[in-house]
């Protein structure tokens, strides 16, 4: 339990399940460190939140009210709940107005003198930085990305490579980073290259949080630096006060390491985990999930579906689409060799399950941290965000899996795949030569993830180094 004298710190992450899972998985690791965290948020992600807390009395949460958004019904705090990505800059939008009641939990810490030795907030809550200032408290970002990611998406911004190249297929240079592998316009995150009017409110928007972000204390990441190859230093240039980032993941294998997760209510579904354990080969399913944000039409999701069919693999696949029904008969023919789910599912403990073997995934940094670290290789279909970056880092950089190919390469923003790609990428990844070499470097990677956060490990080592600095600078 704290005591007074106990060290705290803030976290303030934003609302969305990629960017606070992670968070909430530091919080827990800085609880065994007994320092005391306090997690703010809004009153709906304080349910599922406290849920995952509740058993670690060094963990507290306080609640500020989220503002409506029109067009959006009350309640809708999280970005897993909007209807489409449509909705998803109004809702960055309305995150600014969480800036006055922070600033009053941050006054209340200042009267009680509880004031924390630093805040970590997420990138999108760039106005944090202004309020920490105020109460002269540092400030960390937390970015929810890999730092070669994050290099390249600092890096495009200064040097706009996309403005200079004749084709979108022609590699781009980015001055003073090493890439692991060629890199094209086309596979820029479409919205770095698309927002470059200066009076477009996205682009405010990014560019007042680029700016905080540069100028926080340091940068906190869901990484480890062995996989990083060197780009560390080369991101770090880009925090003119000298920030480091902290690659301090994979923040959720702490759990395990330490065995700080004590258990809580499971409501995994059980028919889930049966038809996994139901499989007699090792690694022979291949788990499927986009994610939390990508939007897929249906029509996609029912080329998904056949593709899957096609594979002859068992699989599970994990759907957000209220809309799809899987296409006639689609079902019934499965019977117990692929399971189509709805629901959320505990993603880390499927990807740990000794009858998965391969993921087909969006890349969401999360989901290839967590397919690693139980290494297993990745089928990278990659749809928003940076994670066209996150999928060339998995296949080309690391080796540890397959690039599934889209139907037209030549255009960035299509993400469309027939079910014949994805019967052909299924294939190679589970069966073929490729998919082998893939999953064993994917084993390796995940023994030195494990190795990272074991004690004397380098993400180990550098959680505890951050914390003696984030105490000294107190
Ligand atoms: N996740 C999960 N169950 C689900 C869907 C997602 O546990 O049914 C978790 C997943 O393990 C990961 C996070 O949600 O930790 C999603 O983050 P990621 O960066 O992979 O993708 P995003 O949703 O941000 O696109
Ligand atoms: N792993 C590891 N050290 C451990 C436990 C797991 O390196 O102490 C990693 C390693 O990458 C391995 C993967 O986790 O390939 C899956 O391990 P295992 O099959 O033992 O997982 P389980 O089925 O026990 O969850």
């Amino acid at each position: 339990m704290a005591s007074p004298q106990t060290p705290h710190v803030v976290i303030f992450p934003f609302m969305a399940q990629g960017h606070t899972l992670p968070l909430l998985d530091l919080s827990k690791a800085l609880s065994h460190r007994n320092i005391k965290v306090t997690i703010i948020t809004t009153p709906a992600n304080a349910k599922s939140i406290g849920t995952d807390t509740e058993n670690h009395p060094n963990i507290g949460l306080v609640e500020i009210p989220f503002p409506i958004i029109h067009g959006l019904p009350q309640g809708t705090e999280n970005t897993s709940q909007l209807p489409s990505m449509e909705f998803f800059f109004p809702f960055l939008m309305a995150t600014k107005q969480l800036q006055k009641p922070f600033e009053q939990v941050l006054q209340g810490m200042s009267v009680s003198k509880s004031l924390p030795i630093c805040v970590i907030s997420d990138f999108f809550l760039g106005w944090t930085l202004s309020s920490c200032q105020a109460f002269g408290v540092p400030r960390l970002v937390f970015h929810g990305m890999c730092v070669l990611s994050m290099a390249i998406c600092k890096s495009v911004c200064a040097h706009m490579p996309h403005t200079k190249a004749k084709s979108v297929l022609d590699p781009i240079d980015l001055p003073g980073l090493e890439l692991p592998f060629h890199l094209s316009v086309s596979e820029l995150p479409a919205q770095l290259i698309q927002a470059t009017d200066q009076n477009d409110p996205f682009f405010q928007f990014m560019s007042d949080a680029g700016q905080a972000d540069c100028n926080s204390w340091g940068v906190v990441v869901n990484s480890f630096e062995e996989i990083e190859s060197g780009t560390v230093s080369s991101f770090e240039t880009f925090y003119e006060s000298g920030a480091r980032a902290w690659c301090l993941g994979p923040l959720f294998l702490y759990d395990k390491v330490e065995g700080i997760n004590k258990p809580i209510s499971q409501n995994q579904p059980n028919k889930l985990i049966q038809f996994l354990n139901d499989q007699v080969t090792l690694g022979s399913v291949l788990y499927v999930s986009f994610g939390t944000q990508a939007d897929l039409s249906d029509a996609q999701l029912d080329q998904v579906g056949l593709g899957l069919e096609e594979a002859l693999v068992p699989f599970l696949l994990v759907v957000r689409s209220t809309t799809w029904s899987p296409p006639n008969g689609l079902e019934e023919r499965l019977k117990g060799k692929g399971m189509i789910v709805k629901e959320w599912v505990d993603q880390r403990r499927i990807l740990s399950h000794r009858a998965v073997g391969g993921f087909f995934s969006h890349c969401g940094w999360n989901s290839v941290i967590e397919s690693i670290s139980a290494g297993v290789p990745i089928l990278a279909w990659p749809m928003i965000a940076e994670q066209s970056l996150n999928a060339k880092l998995v296949a080309e950089g690391l080796g540890a899996g397959l690039g599934i190919r889209k139907s037209h390469d030549d255009l960035g923003s299509r993400i469309e795949v027939s079910r014949q790609a994805i019967c052909e990428g299924v294939r190679e990844l589970m069966e073929g030569e490729k998919g082998r070499d893939a999953r064993e470097r994917a084993q390796a990677l995940g023994r030195v993830a494990w190795r990272a956060v074991q004690e004397g490990g380098s993400s180990h080592q550098a959680l505890n180094k951050f914390i003696d600095q984030l105490c000294a600078f107190s």
